[in-house]
């Protein structure tokens, strides 16, 4: 028999993630495996049915790491991720000969393990699929389409009626809102979201190369913004190439000999000569927080809670945060035989999520400001700082911990301890 049909009836489940990107399968797979086959886990996404497509790869930091550990993952990826074993730092203009090192990073962010990983967003999804399928995760390949928030089905109802595309209903005492940056079901809830869009755009592509990278991470800091060269397995990398968005546009449109052209102005001839393998796509770029992460017997996870810039690779290790903290405090709360979808239960996460996620919010933003202009005193500044510290090996090696999740608050499963 399936896993998912004896605890999840058609209609009722205790957890609804509306959303099968990486955060929401995360957090069903942590709370299958936390909780057990008594409490039930149902994931909607229409993608849930399509082959996913999705060109990019992500910084896997130590700390999200020991999560895929945790959760049974990391095995069916490690095969395939990249360690990180250096970075260097440059910031010069495009016409620059050469462009001077202004910072490197080198080790571990603890002994034997490295600050971060470069996994592709294929392969993690599918590990993830195939790990909630046999937890006994419920999927159903449908959009939330409305729900009714408890209070409005009855007075003091401990559960929310929720309709899916397609007609079917769903009743549950928790509804998570993992349904990426566009959340249908927060601008549903009435939750806006602050932030900004930068008119910047990321062009994403994976470059084959002659040399192998040796496992170094490159962020070279031209004026448009930043161009990252981040290693792959198999002499590969994946470029994250930040433009202005119509120039991002022009460049993504361009025959397959100039593309290739004007990567390589960039890119340069280190590795040898490169070729572009699979699509190229360009991701438009902003910094959007939503005002609460709460509401009536609702969560936001992911990007639905908060889009960040990508120039330090923290958007999906921030929304594995959300995952752990909320799988701890629903595990927690369950086991203590309180309502997961309780007021308090909920705002224990947002407590432990907000001040966190502003934080990594600002310093993005500032990071973008401060590296993505032509203006020579700012230059000179920014110079000068990255100069100094990569003459204070303590402090690189704090911001490697803290860059890696090791610093502060750490929820259970970010420490690689199950729940
Ligand atoms: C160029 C670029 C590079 C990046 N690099 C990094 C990196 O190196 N490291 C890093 O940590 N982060 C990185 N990020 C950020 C990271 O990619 C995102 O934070 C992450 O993909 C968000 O995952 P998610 O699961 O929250 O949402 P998504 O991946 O957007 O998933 C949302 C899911 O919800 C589904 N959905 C939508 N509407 C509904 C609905 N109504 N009902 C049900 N389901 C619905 C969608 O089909 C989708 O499957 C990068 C981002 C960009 C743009």
């Amino acid at each position: 028999m399936d896993p998912a049909q004896d605890h999840a009836s058609d209609d009722r489940t205790d957890v609804l993630i509306g959303g099968a990107g990486v955060a929401g399968l995360a957090l069903a797979v942590a709370l299958r495996q936390g909780l057990g086959a008594g409490f039930a886990v149902t994931v909607a996404d229409p993608a849930l049915d399509k082959t996913p497509s999705d060109p990019r790869a992500s910084a896997i930091v130590a700390a999200a790491q020991r999560l895929f550990q945790a959760i049974g993952v990391w095995d069916a990826i490690a095969g395939e991720a990249q360690p990180i074993l250096d970075m260097v730092v440059t910031d010069s203009r495009l016409t620059d000969a050469v462009r001077p090192t202004f910072l490197t990073f080198d080790g571990d962010a603890e002994p034997g393990q490295p600050f971060a990983h470069m996994v592709e967003n294929g392969p993690l999804h599918a590990a993830l699929l195939a790990r909630a399928r046999e937890t006994g995760v419920g999927l159903r390949p449908a959009a939330i389409a409305e729900f009714a928030p408890a209070s409005v089905v009855s007075p003091g109802a401990r559960e929310l009626s929720v309709g899916l595309a397609g007609g079917a209903r769903l009743r549950a005492r928790l509804l998570v809102a993992a349904d990426g940056a566009r959340s249908g079901i927060r601008e549903r809830a009435g939750i806006p979201s602050r932030g900004w869009n930068y008119g910047q755009s990321a062009i994403v592509a994976t470059v084959a190369h002659e040399r192998d990278h040796g496992g170094r991470a490159q962020e070279h800091f031209l004026p448009a913004g930043p161009f990252a060269i981040l290693p792959l397995k198999h002499s590969r990398s994946s470029i994250v190439w930040t433009e202005q968005a119509a120039e991002a546009e022009r460049i993504l449109a361009l025959p397959e000999r100039d593309f290739h052209g004007e990567l390589e102005r960039r890119f340069g001839l280190h590795l040898g000569e490169i070729e572009v393998v699979g699509p190229r796509r360009a991701y438009p770029i902003g910094l959007w927080i939503a005002r609460a992460f709460i509401g009536e017997r609702l969560a936001l996870i992911g990007d639905a809670a908060h889009v960040i810039h990508p120039i330090a690779g923290q958007g999906l290790n921030m929304g594995l945060k959300d995952v752990a903290a909320l799988a701890e405090v629903i595990v927690d709360a369950v086991r203590l035989g309180l309502d997961p979808g309780s007021l308090a239960v909920l705002e224990r996460y947002q407590r432990w999520r907000r001040f966190d996620t502003m934080a990594m919010g600002i310093a993005t933003d500032g990071l973008n400001r401060l590296f993505s202009n032509q203006s020579d005193v700012l230059r000179l500044v920014r110079d000068v700082g990255l100069g100094l510290v990569d003459r204070l090996p303590a402090l690189k090696h704090l911001f490697i911990r803290e860059a890696a999740g090791l610093v502060g608050e750490v929820p259970k499963l970010l420490r690689g301890e199950a729940l």
